[in-house]
């Protein structure tokens, strides 16, 4: 018995339903030109070095952050990320240990992203600003209700216990406020 023959379609988005069903269409375009479309899985193994921003990362696994400063004594600037030379003056940079907490300097929220992503959408992503350093950090911002969040909101960084050396390893929560001095637990005081 012949095969059954691909079914012919002439919008793509009912090419796709029929790839879901067949794995097999036939396309055909506004010139009556007809293609034949098949789908197969596809997956790549990606190499990549990080080359000279590789103690970061590294910094990261960690629980550190680490930033750049400016190796020129007049210009000094500190980068809140891996960066080998100063935008603002050419030279080289040296690795600096930065706070672990820092404020909300901007947030967005957003209800879409790639595929990492897409389980903790709506999610927000913040730029967090430290003491002392010239550049901003992005990264996500978590257990942090929209209705708290303000400029200026102090933050602080959590790590991936299990990191995978990817920016994704430090994320930031609110900081919990200091508790209220209260009475000493019995039995602790010295
Ligand atoms: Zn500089």
């Amino acid at each position: 018995m012949p095969a059954k023959a691909p079914k012919t379609l002439s919008k793509f988005r009912d090419v796709q339903v029929e790839l879901d069903k067949s794995g097999v269409a036939l396309f055909r375009d506004a010139q009556g030109v007809e293609s034949l479309i098949v789908r197969s899985p596809y997956a790549i193994q990606y190499i990549h070095s990080y080359a000279e921003d590789t103690p970061f990362f590294l910094g990261l696994a960690e629980g550190r952050l680490r930033g750049s400063r400016c190796t020129n004594s007049r210009c000094g600037f500190v980068y809140a990320t891996p960066r080998s030379h100063c935008m603002a003056c050419t030279a080289p940079t040296e690795w600096l240990d930065l706070p672990t907490t820092g404020r909300l300097h901007s947030w967005t929220t957003c209800y879409f992203g790639s595929e990492a992503f897409l389980k903790e959408t709506p999610y927000n992503l913040a730029l967090v600003e430290f003491d002392g350093v010239g550049s901003l950090l992005l990264a996500r911002l978590k257990e942090a209700k929209q209705s708290d969040l303000y400029i200026g909101l102090p933050v602080e960084a959590r790590f991936e216990p299990t990191p995978k050396y990817s920016i994704t390893d430090v994320w930031f929560v609110p900081k919990a406020a200091p508790k209220a001095p209260g009475p000493k637990p019995a039995g602790r005081s010295r």
